[in-house]
């Protein structure tokens, strides 16, 4: 019997599966290793307001973008936040870039990611990721001065990162 399914690409799988139905491998490959969510955050006391700064977590390779100790993260750094789809959906502040929040809100990737484009190099092109914004690591400032490091730009997109295409 003639199957016209097999004639037909199949659609990737961060087109088809809930964030819950991926597997392990799935999941970690969606992090589009921007690095945008290991920057220090600051919650205002008052308003619960997050805001975002250019200081990097102590475990931040600030150039590849990546942490420096993925598996035993948590033990250096206790409130590293796991995702999980229940977490994704909870925080406010994951960057509207994030592979995870995006596949959450019924969107696609942006051609820059790795998945899309074959190349980890893409996310630092399209200047989404942090390399060459960290002003400092956590470890290297006073906390008083974390105050004057905040900025906006993790929770925007930059121009050259929303056209459909590297070439468009
Ligand atoms: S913001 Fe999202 S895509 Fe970027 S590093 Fe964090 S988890 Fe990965
Ligand atoms: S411990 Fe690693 S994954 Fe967690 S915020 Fe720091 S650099 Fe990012």
């Amino acid at each position: 019997m003639h199957d016209d399914h097999t004639t037909l690409a199949a659609a990737p799988f961060w087109r088809t599966k809930t964030l819950e139905q991926m597997d392990s491998a799935e999941w970690e490959s969606l992090c589009d290793g921007c690095g945008r969510c290991c920057l220090v955050k600051l919650q205002d006391e008052d308003t619960e307001a997050i805001a975002y700064t250019d200081i990097g977590c102590q475990l931040l390779d600030d150039f590849n973008c990546r942490c420096r100790n993925y598996p035993d993260r948590q033990k250096q750094v206790p409130d590293c936040v796991r995702l999980t789809p229940e977490t994704v959906r909870a925080l406010g502040w994951l960057p509207p870039s994030c592979g995870y929040r995006l596949v959450e809100e019924g969107r696609d990737l942006y051609w820059w990611h790795h998945l899309v484009s074959g190349d980890r190099e893409t996310v630092h092109a399209a200047g989404v990721s942090v390399r060459g914004k960290v002003a400092a690591l956590e470890d290297e400032l006073p906390l008083e001065d974390y105050v004057d490091h905040m900025v906006r730009w993790p929770l925007r997109l930059p121009r050259g990162a929303v056209r459909k295409t590297a070439k468009g």
